[in-house]
């Protein structure tokens, strides 16, 4: 053993410095990452975060898999970085719901996928959003979609995905690669930033908050999670303390608006309020997000 190891490194001195080895085995599968945003995670899992909602992909020699496609200019980037590292077809793309910034770049990655994958509901609000928005793009949606569940092997990977009922939108999944025990959970975490509620697109808090229950309890406390946007690169993953943070956020914001409501005061003050009390370090994105979610809280209490 000591003689083969010595002769092996003695073949290595000889080697230039820049000549790389082949090495196909797991977890060593990708060369250097090189565009900003890209990050390997646990075994050739990892993610991009590049404009909008955080990619995540498992790339080896057995699979190319990605969740969600963020828009065509950070698809291209993205698409251009993933031919450096393989030249194999991507097994599947899967959407985690429908809203632009997850699913604008599909267009850019339908040369080389063989299929795509998301919730039944995922093409219908698809087709409505494109509608409504004047510069979609080319539309392209789900071959493949389910109603609750869906799993699929894959190389050495198992990949299953979840439908937790009407949460951020009517149609979200959560991705689980079940070796590596990642998951993508798209937007149903925003992390450490105010969400965007969405009830046109079949979004519901209500809903929402049962959903990130259930998500709690659906996965292992080593469970790296993957989240559709945050406040920074490293606040894109995390555990599933961030996912319960989430929640808390969601139903301090019911109880909030709810309370008001109580006290007899009108929409036009609720809406008004700056922050939702215990969570005023949250980060707005966009202007008028706190005033976004106390109108959809308001009129989701409303119309019961
Ligand atoms: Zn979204």
């Amino acid at each position: 053993m000591v003689t083969s190891r010595r002769s092996f490194l003695k073949v290595l001195a000889g080697v230039p410095a820049l000549m790389s080895f082949p090495d196909l085995s797991r977890n060593n599968f990708l060369s250097n990452l090189t565009a900003p945003g890209m990050k390997s995670l646990r075994h050739d899992i990892g993610m991009y975060t590049g404009r909008g909602g955080t990619i995540g992909w498992l790339i080896d020699k057995d699979a190319v898999v990605i969740i969600d496609t963020q828009y065509p200019e950070s698809a291209e980037k993205f698409v251009a970085e993933l031919k450096t590292q393989t030249s194999r077809k991507i097994d599947f793309v899967f959407n985690t719901h429908h809203h632009r910034d997850h699913t604008w770049g599909n267009s850019i990655f339908k040369p080389y996928a063989d299929k795509f994958v998301a919730h039944q509901d995922v093409p219908v609000l698809q087709e409505k959003q494109a509608k409504e928005q004047k510069d979609a793009p080319q539309l392209v949606c789900a071959d493949t979609t389910f109603t609750e569940n869906w799993r699929t092997e894959i190389g050495s990977e198992i990949i299953s995905a979840r439908h937790f009922g009407p949460a951020h939108t009517g149609g979200d999944s959560v991705v689980h690669f079940e070796k590596a025990n990642v998951a993508h959970v798209g937007d149903l975490v925003f992390n450490k930033v105010i969400p965007f509620i969405d009830p046109n697109g079949g979004g519901s808090i209500r809903s929402w908050i049962d959903a990130l229950e259930k998500l709690g309890k659906a996965y292992s406390k080593d469970t790296l999670y993957i989240f559709g946007h945050s406040n920074s690169d490293e606040g894109c993953t995390g555990s599933v303390q961030d996912a319960l943070a989430m929640r808390d956020y969601l139903n301090a914001l019911l109880e909030f608006v709810g309370s008001k409501m109580k006290n007899g005061e009108t929409k036009e003050t609720i809406i008004a309020y700056p922050a939702i009390p215990k969570f005023e370090h949250l980060i707005a994105r966009w202007e008028g997000a706190v005033k976004q979610n106390l109108t959809a809280a308001f009129d989701e209490l409303n119309a019961k």
